[in-house]
């Protein structure tokens, strides 16, 4: 992970340096107070990489669930989370999911909030997304908007990452790590994004 993070810092930490993905399972949880499971998965791991240990992370999940009892919490979702650790059931160190995987496995259905909004967010959901999360101008959102129609994905979520970085110096084409490292897995990029901040 990139830092020792706590309960309390996630909502900030999303919301300065996580990619679309993360920013949506996010705001979504905020929101409605839940998530279902293969949201919970996606941003579990996507929490635990970032360096969320995994007492802050029950801490995080039982005040984001914030309609339930402890008794629910406790029996339906603490096993999860603690799985997602590691700490339950085969004891696998699940490493968070790659753009590759986010994109191909587990396609969402109309309810579900996990998966990649460039891929699998209709084209209106996806410009009030961009505009709710980064107020895009109409000329940045018809470039991502381009990019996406033409199936290139990892290429909207990086050239976002350029858009939202000028302030700290980063040119279009420049990618990560300003030498054009594309957008591969979520991490990486909250990571990049963590860097230029320090
Ligand atoms: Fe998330 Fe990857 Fe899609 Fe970006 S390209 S929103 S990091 S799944």
């Amino acid at each position: 992970g990139t830092t020792t993070v706590t309960a309390g810092m996630v909502d900030a930490l999303v919301k300065t340096h996580a990619p679309l993905c993360m920013k949506n399972l996010h705001s979504t949880l905020t929101a409605t107070g839940h998530l279902k499971h293969y949201g919970r998965l996606q941003y579990n791991l996507f929490l635990k990489e970032l360096g969320l240990p995994v007492e802050e992370a029950l801490v995080f999940w039982r005040r984001s669930f914030k309609h339930i009892t402890d008794d629910k919490f406790n029996k339906e979702y603490r096993y999860n989370i603690r799985h997602g650790y590691g700490l339950e059931g085969r004891r696998m160190n699940y490493p968070a999911k790659s753009c590759a995987r986010i994109l191909t496995q587990d396609q969402p259905g109309p309810q579900d909030s996990h998966g990649c909004p460039f891929r699998h967010f209709s084209t209106t959901n996806l410009s009030s997304a961009m505009a709710q999360h980064y107020g895009l101008s109409p000329a940045e959102q018809s470039e991502i908007l381009a990019s996406v129609k033409q199936g290139h994905y990892h290429v909207a979520c990086t050239r976002i990452f350029e858009i939202t970085h000028q302030k700290q110096g980063v040119k279009k084409g420049q990618g990560l790590d300003g030498r054009g490292e594309t957008v591969t897995h979520p991490n990486r990029y909250f990571e990049s994004s963590w860097k230029l901040a320090q």
